[in-house]
């Protein structure tokens, strides 16, 4: 969700994270579609319009995430939120195997699982991608 972000914030949210996707690390040179700046805490959970708070995001990422601030761990049951790309690196909550991505953490486990990381044409386009040299975790 990014409606109302100025275009500065949008620019410095673009820069920081390297025009990649700060969830899935999908290069904006690889996708047709925009990345967004994502409220990581959406407005309507009291999240700001601030750059603290604030995450680019593929367009699939940034969908399927939607209002959400986390899910049920599909290991524990327990509630656990996402992967907070402002609070964390993504290194230390997921790592690359092949082309999958594979949690290290329960925020990366309800992260891959909500965020649909791992859907087939998105591993099978990260496998091209990582051919091609254009997709680095
Ligand atoms: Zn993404």
């Amino acid at each position: 969700m990014s409606a109302d972000v100025p275009a500065t914030l949008r620019k410095q949210v673009f820069a920081r994270a390297g025009g990649r996707c700060e969830y899935c690390l999908l290069p904006q040179s690889a996708s047709v579609y925009h990345h967004e700046p994502d409220h990581i805490i959406p407005i309507q959970h009291g999240g700001e319009t601030e750059s603290n708070n604030l995450a680019l995001a593929c367009m699939r990422c940034n969908r399927h995430k939607g209002p959400n601030v986390g899910s049920f761990d599909p290991e524990t049951g327990e509630l656990v939120t996402f992967f907070n790309p402002r609070a964390a690196k993504w290194r230390d909550h997921f790592r690359l195997d092949g082309a999958t991505i594979r949690a290290l953490t329960p925020q990366g486990r309800v992260s891959i699982k909500i965020l649909r990381l791992n859907d087939s044409d998105r591993v099978e386009e990260r496998e091209r991608l990582i051919a091609l040299g254009v997709y680095v975790a």
